[in-house]
């Protein structure tokens, strides 16, 4: 029975490999001969450590061993109803240090992806749409998502976002929030 485990989930983790590659070369692949049009995907309703697995695959593996809860640094790992961990970025913004990662003794943390797939949105009162002024979060943004578009509104690209949440904690004013899905 143990073999039989082992071979399934080993099955799925292939699989799992195959169909988020192909999911994310669906949704940005295809960007590149399409018009301007903007695609949304709600990829999970709850957000995991960065390179949790499929919401299935993860809650199947996860065994609720609080290691990457206890081993993150930032301290945004909180635990759930569900007895397994969630990403929480209202205070902190996720490192990517990759050591929740690294402590799993289980395959809940494996995707070669590591982002949380949260994605920020901004509201009216950024200073930059009010006076053109403030650029804090596009300076800031560890991977050069952010730029200011026509409009002088804070613009990400999904493609090199990874959700880290850094634009919201940097924002003095409070005009960012993240929400689960990714916008191209
Ligand atoms: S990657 Fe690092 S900072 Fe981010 S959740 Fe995991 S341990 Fe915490
Ligand atoms: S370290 Fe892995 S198995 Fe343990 S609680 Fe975190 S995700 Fe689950
Ligand atoms: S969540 Fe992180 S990577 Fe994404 S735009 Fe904000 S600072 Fe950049």
């Amino acid at each position: 029975m143990a073999d039989r485990d082992e071979r399934y989930y080993r099955s799925c983790l292939d699989h799992y490999h195959v169909s988020r590659r192909g999911l994310f070369r669906g949704l940005f692949g295809g960007l590149k001969n399409s018009q301007p049009q903007q695609q949304i995907a709600v990829l999970r309703d709850i957000a995991r450590p960065p390179t949790a697995l499929d919401e299935a695959l993860f809650t199947a593996l996860c065994n609720g061993c609080k290691a990457c809860e206890q081993q993150c640094s930032q301290q945004v790992i909180e635990w759930g109803d569900d007895n397994k961990p969630q990403l929480n970025l209202d205070y902190n913004h996720c490192t990517q240090c990759a050591e929740c990662q690294r402590v799993c003794p289980t395959s809940a943390l494996s995707s070669p992806i590591a982002d949380t797939e949260y994605r920020p949105i901004f509201s009216a009162g950024c200073l930059n749409r009010v006076s053109g002024h403030c650029q804090t979060c596009v300076e800031q943004c560890p991977q050069q998502a952010l730029t200011i578009n026509n409009n002088q509104q804070p613009q990400v690209d999904s493609n090199r976002c990874d959700g880290c949440g850094l634009c919201r904690s940097n924002c003095y004013i409070g005009a960012v929030t993240l929400a689960l899905i990714i916008v191209t």
